[in-house]
């Protein structure tokens, strides 16, 4: 691994006011690429502008992929990674859908740990705040040609997260279109995906709704995801959450919830969820929370929820009274060093990895 420090830092201590999300960009970043069939060595140097020509191949393909994980900063200043290794794994899996090259371990983790210890300072010690980690891949070979490349770029962002509150958001349930399909790529952390439902959550603003619950696609039947989260349902005392599929995505958050509601003696079952019996969950009072869960807010929940020309409004459940909040405040109390780690989720950035 080679080391080029940035001269001088552009930390300032305000930077932790930020409420907006990946645009405070710490001072590194990791660049290492593929080329004729190996990876090279990889390279941390100053955060910045890359030089591409734009007949790079995933302007044209797409053939780009993503990761998305939180470095935390518990009180007595230690820093804390999150169960990376499913995270690795995950865009590993990524990488073969797409048909792009699987990323040794030792770059990604080796990376990742030596990029955290060098900006350590830009992890926020604030309850609730993170510096979010942006492992990405993508074609970088100068050819249109309609075939996977033979050239590809691994990077790693790192950028200040804000605490998230608790926002009101609405979703709109789908009923014309999907995020993914059987057969596709809608279990892996593809570009594409996301660039595919911009549009469908553009058409739900416009409806009054903040994100989009996605059904499947077949029959529009079946809860399975909401906005870029999983998505979680109680009905009565109840937690549902679908099981993962070609269509739903493997989220981190997902399974931690499953594993904190388990050992909290939460009810939780894993099955398939109809739209019809969230329905009638709430015209019989039943339906007491809807909840996105994922890396970058953690939990949402939903103050309403769209359903053809009705919306179903959701009560606002104090933190006591919410599985979703109580979780949600589990789960952050784990990450942040607070409470214990029975899991062993909590991976330690020792300092002084590299030698610069
Ligand atoms: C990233 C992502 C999630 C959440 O995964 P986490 O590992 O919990 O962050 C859920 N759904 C989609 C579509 C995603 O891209």
């Amino acid at each position: 691994m080679i080391i080029e420090k940035i001269d001088k830092s552009r930390f300032t201590p305000e930077i932790f006011n930020i409420q907006s999300f990946g645009t405070a960009f710490a001072d590194h970043m990791l660049v290492c690429s593929y080329k004729d069939g190996k990876w090279g060595e990889p390279i941390i140097k100053p955060y910045g502008k890359l030089e591409f020509t734009p007949a790079m191949s995933v302007a044209h393909y797409g053939q780009g992929i993503f990761e998305g994980m939180k470095a935390y900063k518990g009180s007595e200043g230690d820093v804390f990674l999150f169960r990376p290794e499913k995270n690795f794994e995950r865009m590993n899996k990524s990488a073969v859908r797409l048909d792009m090259p699987e990323i040794p371990e030792e770059i990604f983790m080796e990376g990742l740990k030596a990029l955290v210890d060098l900006d350590r300072q830009w992890v926020p010690d604030i309850y609730g705040m993170s510096l979010y980690l942006r492992p990405v891949m993508f074609a970088t070979e100068e050819a249109i040609t309609a075939r996977s490349a033979n050239e590809y770029l691994f990077v790693i962002l790192t950028a200040v997260a804000p605490n998230y509150y608790n926002k009101p958001l609405s979703v709109k349930v789908a009923d014309r279109y999907s995020r993914a399909a059987n057969g596709g790529v809608g279990y892996a952390k593809a570009a594409g995906n996301y660039a595919g439902s911009f549009y469908p959550t553009h058409i739900a603003r416009e409806e009054g709704y903040d994100q989009v619950i996605w059904t499947d696609d077949a029959t529009h039947t079946l809860i399975e995801e909401a906005g870029t989260m999983n998505v979680m349902v109680r009905i009565g005392d109840k937690l549902l959450t679908a099981p993962t599929s070609e269509r739903i995505l493997n989220g981190v958050t997902r399974d931690s919830m499953i594993e904190l509601a388990k050992s909290s003696g939460i009810d939780i079952e894993v099955r398939k969820i109809t739209v019809e019996e969230v329905y009638n969950a709430h015209k019989s009072g039943e339906l007491k929370e809807v909840f996105g869960v994922g890396t970058a807010v953690v939990v949402n929940n939903y103050v309403a929820v769209g359903y053809g020309d009705e919306r179903l409004e959701l009560p606002d459940l104090p933190l006591e009274e919410s599985y979703g909040k109580s979780l949600k405040k589990k789960l952050v109390d784990l990450q942040m060093g607070i409470s214990e780690d029975p899991f062993g989720w909590r991976i330690k950035v020792e300092e002084k990895l590299v030698e610069a």
